[in-house]
Formats: structure tokens, sequence, C-alpha cells
């Protein structure tokens, strides 16, 4: 089926359109630029900006698929989770599009979006598989049975996602935003195992209760600490070495609880999703830790792991070829949407 997809849960604007598993376009404006200032994604600004790309997003997808609305077999729109503001602006502007040209419109889970773009442009992911989903918003660890119909939530971050921690330590370290590839360029010869920082929830009683769940702003407020005494001591701040410690410590904890759950549910195959990703560090200790536990590693293409349309395209793709009824028009923007609720 052709479906056109709308991504509006944060700050990219992303409309893509799939055919089946086949991408057709992927176009996505940002309203990053904007909230650099403020250091993190301000929600009031992410839905102006929503507004304002809309049209011509969407116009530009067409006429890179070279296909008109009329076309359409289907819409795709993410209702879920992210923030409201911004999801009212993809919800509303679906609903009038499929009313007025009478389509079926699909409400999907963003994040089980993310899982969705592993679908494109080839052969899927076997299922079942560990999902990990690491983004300025999300740190989840899920179990995929069926992308479509059976998705579970094995663990999420409880206090700060993966993405925020590298924005908020860059930002101690006088970083610009967003943090990720700042770090990851400031870490550049600098040595991973130079200061022993903290992995959130690894402790044996941790992982008892919190096997699969994630906590950085433990690891955040230990590099404060750690830069301030060398700051009060006079010393100069060994930038590299911070910055590589601690991306080490969040790459470290990421993988070793993956493949814990890989290990513990009996699945080989992980896949990988999220802004988060962009990390040369963190697919390198995957590769290397997968391939010594036999576990198959799926990386998407980077533009189809940071928030797209084509993600949302490709899910309702599969939900329209699976035989799922469409959502009708009583659904909302649900910014905590769980997981479980692949379609709204
Ligand atoms: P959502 O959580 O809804 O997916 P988001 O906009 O925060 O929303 P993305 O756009 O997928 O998510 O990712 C942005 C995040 O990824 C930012 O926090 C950014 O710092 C982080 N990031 C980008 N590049 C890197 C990198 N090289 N290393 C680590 N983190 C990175
Ligand atoms: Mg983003
Ligand atoms: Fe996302």
């Amino acid at each position: 089926p052709l479906v056109l997809g709308i991504e509006t849960s944060c700050d990219e604007t992303g409309i893509g359109i799939v055919r089946g598993s086949e991408l057709l376009a992927n176009v996505i404006a940002s309203s990053m630029e904007e909230h650099a200032r403020y250091g993190g994604v301000v929600p009031e600004i992410a839905a102006r900006a929503h507004l304002e790309a809309f049209g011509p997003t969407i116009t530009a997808a067409l006429a890179e698929a070279g296909v008109t609305l009329q076309d359409l077999d289907a819409i795709a729109v993410t209702s879920g989770p992210g923030l409201s503001g911004a999801l009212m602006v993809g919800v509303g502007a679906a609903k009038a599009l499929a009313v007025s040209l009478d389509k079926p419109l699909y409400a999907v889970n963003h994040l089980v979006g993310h899982v969705g773009a592993d679908v494109i442009g080839g052969e899927a992911v076997e299922y079942p598989t560990v999902a990990l989903l690491v983004s300025g918003g999300h740190t989840s660890l899920l179990l995929v049975r069926d992308l479509v119909s059976d998705v579970e939530l094995l663990g999420e971050t409880i206090d700060d996602a993966a993405g925020e921690a590298f924005d908020k330590v860059a930002r101690l370290l006088g970083l610009p935003y967003p943090g990720g590839p700042e770090i990851d360029r400031a870490a550049i010869g600098g040595d991973p195992a130079a200061i022993r920082f903290p992995r959130g929830l690894s402790l044996p009683k941790d992982m008892q209760k919190h096997r699969y769940d994630f906590s950085f702003s433990g690891l955040k407020t230990a590099v404060a600490r750690w830069v301030e005494q060398k700051r009060d001591s006079g010393e100069e701040l060994p930038v590299a070495d911070v910055a590589a410690s601690f991306r080490e410590s969040v790459v470290d904890v990421l993988v070793t609880k993956a493949i814990a759950a890989c290990r513990d549910l009996g699945v080989p195959r992980l896949l990988l999703g999220g802004g988060v990703v962009a990390n040369a560090r963190l697919r390198q200790v995957a590769e290397e830790r997968c391939a010594a536990a036999g576990i198959e590693l799926r990386i998407p293409p980077l533009t189809l792991c940071t928030d797209n349309g084509a993600m949302i395209a490709a899910l309702g793709a599969q939900l329209v070829a699976a035989g799922h009824p469409p959502s009708g028009l009583g659904f909302g923007a649900d910014s905590t949407l769980p997981v479980t609720s692949i379609q709204a």
C-alpha cells in the first residue's frame, strides 16, 4: 500500500511516503537550531515550527515521491508519545487530510515507529527481537514479538534519557546543543578509562529490581562534581578524558543491559533506534559485544534512526497489510501513549 506518514512528536516535522517497505520520500524539517539557545527542546517553539513547516514539508515529500494525495491508500500519524502541542499539529493535519481526501487514517505509536524503520528498504529483522531506542526523549528497551500486534516494554529510563544526558553534560563542559555530536568530537583522543564514572542501575541489587531500566541523572551529577573539583583545584580540565569517560559509561550501560535482555529472553537479535545511535562509540561497542555474544545487530541508516515520517509511514503500511482497521477520528494526541498501544 501507498502510505503517507506524519511525524511531529518532538522537534522534527517529518513526512515520509512508502509503498509497502519501499521508501519513496523522507523529508524532514527540524527546529533544533531554534532550541539551541535554551539547551533543549522548548515545546511551544516546537509546536509553532511544526505549523510553519508542515505545508512545505508535505509538498516536498509528494514531489520527491512523484505521487499525489489522491494516490494514497492510507495516512499514518504519530499520536504519541511526545510533546502534546507538537503532536497535536500532526494529528490535526492528518485528520484534516483524511477527511478531505476520504482516506483511512492510522494513529500510531512513535516508539514502535522507530522499530518500524527497520522494515524500510528490504528484509526486516526476524521477530522476536529486542529493540533499544535511545534519543533525547527516550531510553527504552523493548521486546518486539510482532511489529503490528505485540510489543512489550522491558524497561526504560527512570530519570533522564540518554540523549538528554549527552545534552546536559555537554552544557556542563561548555559545549553547545545538541550535546551528542559535541561530546563525540570532544572525546577524540580522550581516554575512556581515565575516570571511572558510575554505571546507572548496574549494581547487583539494582540489577534485581531494575534489570532493564536505565538512570543517567546520577552520572550527570558525578560528572558535574568531578568537573567542579578539578576547577576548584585550579588544574586544567582534561575535557577529552571527561567526554570519553562519560560517553563510555552511557554506552557501557546501554549495551550491557540490551545484551542481558537478549540473553535472558533467548532472543539473538538486537535492533537499535533513536538519535543517539549517531554515536560512533555506541555503534562500535554494540557491534563488538553482539558479535562476541552471537547476537545479530541491526542498525537502520541514521536518517531513519532519528525522528522521521518514513518510519511512521512504514508502520502504517504494515498495519494496512496486516488487515488492521483504521483508527477513525476519535483519537487525540497522547503524550504518554504506552508502547503496548501500537495503534491508538
Ligand atoms: P524523541 O525522543 O521523540 O525521539 P528527539 O528529537 O530528542 O526526540 P532524536 O532527534 O532522535 O530525538 O535525537 C536527538 C538526541 O540525540 C539529542 O539528545 C542528541 O544529543 C542525541 N545525539 C545526536 N547525535 C549524537 C551522538 N553522536 N552521540 C550521542 N548522542 C547524540
Ligand atoms: Mg529531534
Ligand atoms: Fe523518536
